[in-house]
């Protein structure tokens, strides 16, 4: 019989930067331009056969009305164990804001032995710019993040590679 894992899994960011989206993706394929808001927060659930005999089960929590204010309840972080904080390349205040999401994050949910859940950082919509996206290995390194990847949720791209990152250093921290 396969292991069987659940894990939940926070999907952060500034408003409007494509977290609805990214998920959507991810979990049904679909990408519009047209999302409302989420009210509250929302789930979806991303099954994975990840190897023959793991089985993972990704609960991915959206959020909305509340990214305005930067932060979220406990309620919403408590037993979380990796998250995805995402950025718009296009708009730099949403990268501003990506270290009073870790921040938030990590004040308010730690793993079991104390460490700090796991996160990849997510430059999205990164179909809409030419230039390249600056490195950021450095900025990943000194600030505690996994793994960073540029992303598209309108054209499909390094989501489910992200999401893959994500999940190994999860399954690390069992
Ligand atoms: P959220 O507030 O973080 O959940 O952001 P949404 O998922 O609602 O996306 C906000 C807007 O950005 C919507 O109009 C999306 O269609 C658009 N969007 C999201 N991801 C991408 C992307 O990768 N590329 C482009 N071009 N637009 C995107
Ligand atoms: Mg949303």
């Amino acid at each position: 019989m396969p292991q069987e894992h659940l894990f939940k899994v926070l999907v952060i960011g500034d408003l409007g930067v494509g977290k609805t989206s990214i998920i959507k993706r991810y979990v049904h394929q679909i990408f519009s331009q047209h999302y409302r808001a989420t009210i509250g927060v929302d789930f979806a659930l991303k099954v994975l056969h990840w190897d023959s005999d793991t089985v993972i089960r990704l609960q991915l929590w959206d959020i909305a009305g509340q990214e305005r204010y930067g932060n979220m309840t406990r309620v919403y972080y408590r037993e979380a164990v990796g998250a995805l904080v995402v950025f718009d390349v296009t708009r730099a205040s949403t990268f501003d804001a990506v270290l009073k999401w870790k921040d938030d994050l990590d004040s308010k949910v730690t793993l079991s032995h104390g460490k700090p859940v796991p996160a990849v950082l997510l430059a999205n919509k990164s179909d809409q710019v030419c230039s390249q996206q600056p490195r950021l290995d450095t900025f990943c390194r000194e600030n505690g993040f996994v793994g960073w990847f540029e992303t598209s949720a309108k054209e499909s791209t390094n989501i489910e590679a992200a999401a893959r990152c994500l999940v190994e250093h999860i399954l690390a921290n069992e």
